[in-house]
């Protein structure tokens, strides 16, 4: 069977993008890529320059090497050839990663090498623009939603797990300005394709999202034979 269709999954910050993207490529054993790790990675750069001047940082990025590389399923983030992965979950990257995602070189590029990885197919790709931008020819777009107070539930319990204690209205603040900086920049912002499927995760387990998900895909997939 040809079961080769592109997936691209939208939606705001803490949507639950990523855990129903990697567990539906479990399932239809695609490939996945989380696009916002390539944002983090290039704010992590900016980091490391010490938030240099954007024209100056301009010529850093230019000479940088962000890769994906994946160990199993597993996404792992390079730059410059160094594993970067944890680095780029931290607290710094993130309340950062909205403004370096909104400058027009680094979307090019990092735009670039996200469809290199689509044009295999038989991936699904999560991110704010993939269903607009980067690959408007998926054959399934989805656009995840829920509640802020769901969204910062979510997260808050994922620091929990993780043995970290971030405040719950720290959190449900981070998450609403991430949301408003992304939805508002000028290039390719946050926004729902007008053929996407929307779905509101509020309330929803991960299993009945993923499974919802499977079936719109499997359809999807039938109708490509
Ligand atoms: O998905 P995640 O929350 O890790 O994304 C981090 C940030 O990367 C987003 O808040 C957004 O600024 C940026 N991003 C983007 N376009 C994408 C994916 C992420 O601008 N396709």
């Amino acid at each position: 069977m040809n079961n080769k269709i592109n997936i691209a999954i939208d939606g705001p910050a803490s949507s639950g993008k990523s855990t129903t993207a990697k567990l539906l490529a479990n399932k239809l054993s695609y490939r996945y890529l989380d696009t916002g790790a390539t944002y983090r990675a290039a704010t992590y750069l900016w980091i490391l320059n010490d938030k240099i001047d954007i024209s100056e940082f301009q010529k850093v990025f230019e000479k940088s090497n962000i890769e994906i590389k994946f160990d199993g399923l597993k996404q792992l983030t390079f730059l410059n050839g160094i594993d970067v992965s944890l680095e780029i979950r931290n607290q710094e990257v993130t309340a950062n990663v909205s403004f370096i995602s909104s400058l027009g070189f680094v979307r090019t590029s990092l735009v670039n090498l996200q469809r290199e990885f689509a044009k295999s197919k038989s991936v699904i790709v999560d991110g704010r623009d993939i269903g607009t931008v980067v690959l408007p020819d998926a054959e399934l777009k989805i656009y995840l939603v829920a509640s802020i107070e769901e969204r910062a539930k979510r997260r808050h319990l994922e620091y929990q797990k993780m043995g970290q204690q971030i405040d719950f209205d720290t959190l449900k603040n981070e998450i609403a300005n991430r949301d408003k900086l992304d939805s508002e920049r000028e290039i390719s912002p946050l926004r729902k394709a007008e053929d996407a499927v929307e779905i509101d995760t509020t309330g929803l387990t991960i299993g009945d999202q993923v499974n919802r998900i499977y079936k719109l895909a499997l359809k999807k997939i039938n109708e490509h034979n």
